[in-house]
């Protein structure tokens, strides 16, 4: 059976990265070596943190779970990713956060699994409750970099017609997903599967640059064998960020999600194909998340490779294992890509679900990122922007902390990309004032909530006290209306005792 192919246009926005203006990664995947010890964050997902299940001393399992979410809280379970003991379980310094509970496990050597999570031979005879729950269960994470918790993400109760398998690899210099889908196609195909059974939805697209030759040809094989019509595959143009979840979906289906709006309101749902391995991996296996696919790049490490390491391990045992820092290191390292990554505070800090790239930059890259001088209303910024923003005119709002205009220009729809910023002729950090000006105005959110909490609680109680007096006054007035009573009636009961006594007197006499 032949596989349909789409090919998608290139949009009017975006960058178009050179190949070789960064370096690259080749598709090889090395396994990381064990690590003697992991330190699993307790939070590795978009939500609150776990609840940890363990503590000092306690020999845990790979894949035993170290951290539970409670029910109907946002957030995922937490698994170990070898088998040893519990060393510590604390606070601790966690990638994108600065500090989180995590716990510390000192490995055995023996990588012995948790039998807790039963292997299936035919999961898709399962049924979609069990899917889902086991979904749930295994703390699988979209592991796009967004880690929203797919179980949350799967559960939509219908509507959605179609899933959306992310292998268009925003960032221009990570390969985890080029890789993935290379040496784990039949796992993807299978985790697709099986969250279209979740999903009840009647049609996957798988999304895949232009020139990721390799991959292309990878599932273009592997789908002519699974003959699932169901499946298609767009190839999207290598414009940066044609990864990102609102554009993929128009790209490819033609709907637009409105703003404010979520991905799921427009009939399709996005997942990474990591995810789909990752859901494929646990169902048939009985493996919830133990390792990831992490690229490791830029000009500041020696021999940039695609590593499978374990969950928890130390960001410098892998930096080590690609050959080490350059002389250009610059001694600053990111978590994603240049373009959208989150500085690190340490090479100390494990691997977690979300990092799917850490990248060493040069010291030549970060001299070229300084000296701003004053916008000169170009309009180059504009251009580029994938959600179709006047960057120039945000920056202005910015300025003067003009919220309202923030809002007007659409500044809940920028999606942080950094395009503005890339092509500035002005070298402005156009992204770091928008996330600086979203968290003003969550800190200027959360103020307002508190305040309006704080000014109910006084009417609550202020009404509290006015029923407090009214109940007191009411009661003093029944107590007094009971002493009139009490009194009229003793009055009453003792002109009658005077006449009984004097009625028995003249019945005795
Ligand atoms: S690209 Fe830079 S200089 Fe040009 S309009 Fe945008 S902010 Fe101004
Ligand atoms: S960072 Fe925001 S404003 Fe700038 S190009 Fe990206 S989406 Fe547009």
């Amino acid at each position: 059976m032949s596989v349909p192919v789409i090919t998608i246009a290139a949009p009017d926005w975006g960058i178009r990265f050179g190949h070789d203006a960064q370096r690259h990664p080749d598709l090889m995947l090395q396994t990381a070596r064990l690590p003697d010890r992991v330190r699993i964050p307790l939070q590795q997902h978009i939500g609150s943190e776990a609840r940890p299940l363990v503590q000092e001393g306690d020999r845990v399992l790979a894949g035993q779970p170290v951290g539970r979410m409670d029910v109907n809280r946002l957030g995922a379970h937490v698994h170990a990713s070898l088998s040893g003991h519990v060393t510590r379980v604390g606070t601790a310094l966690v990638p994108g956060r600065r500090n989180g509970l995590a716990v510390d496990i000192q490995s055995d050597g023996l990588d012995e699994r948790w039998p807790g999570f039963a292997p299936h031979s035919q999961p898709l005879r399962l049924s979609t409750a069990a899917l889902r729950k086991a979904v749930l269960d295994g703390g699988i994470v979209g592991l796009g970099g967004a880690t929203f918790p797919a179980g949350i993400k799967l559960n939509r109760g219908g509507g959605v017609a179609t899933l959306i398998l992310n292998g268009a690899e925003c960032e221009p210099v990570i390969r985890c997903d080029d890789a993935l889908m290379c040496h784990y196609t039949e796992e993807m195909l299978l985790g697709a599967q099986i969250m279209l059974r979740i999903l009840e939805a009647d049609s996957c697209i798988i999304a895949i640059k232009q020139d990721m030759s390799s991959a292309i040809s990878r599932v273009t094989t592997s789908l002519t064998q699974l003959a699932d019509d169901r499946f298609q595959i767009a190839l999207v143009p290598p414009v940066y960020p044609i990864g990102g979840e609102a554009q993929l979906i128009q790209l490819v289906t033609g709907r637009e999600i409105p703003s404010g709006g979520l991905p799921w309101d427009s009939g399709a749902i996005c997942q990474n194909v990591a995810t789909a391995a990752a859901i494929a991996t646990l169902l048939t296996k009985g493996e919830p998340m133990l390792s990831r696919i992490v690229t490791v790049t830029g000009d500041g490490v020696a021999a940039p490779a695609n590593f499978v390491a374990r969950i928890g391990t130390s960001i410098e045992s892998l930096i080590n294992a690609a050959g080490g820092y350059t002389q250009q290191s610059a001694g600053k390292l990111m978590m994603g890509g240049p373009m959208m990554g989150v500085e690190l505070a340490s090479n100390q800090l494990p691997v977690t679900k979300a990092t799917n790239c850490i990248y060493v930059p040069g010291n030549q890259e970060l001299t070229q990122k300084s000296d701003a001088v004053a916008c000169i209303r170009c309009g180059d910024c504009a251009a580029v922007c994938p959600a179709d923003l006047m960057p120039q005119l945000l920056l202005q709002a910015q300025a003067t902390s003009d919220f309202d205009r923030l809002e007007q220009f659409g500044l809940s729809d920028c999606i942080e990309c950094g395009c503005c910023d890339y092509v500035c002729p002005s070298r402005i950090p156009l992204t770091r004032q928008f996330i600086h000006a979203k968290q003003q105005r969550w800190q200027i959110a959360l103020e307002k909530r508190r305040a309006s909490k704080a000014s109910a609680r006084i009417t609550a109680r202020d009404a509290r006290k006015q029923r407090e007096a009214l109940e007191l006054e009411q009661a003093l007035e029944q107590q007094t209306h009971n002493v009139t009573t009490a009194a009229g009636a003793r009055s009453a009961l003792e002109a009658l005792l005077e006449r009984t006594g004097a009625d028995n007197s003249d019945d005795q006499s």
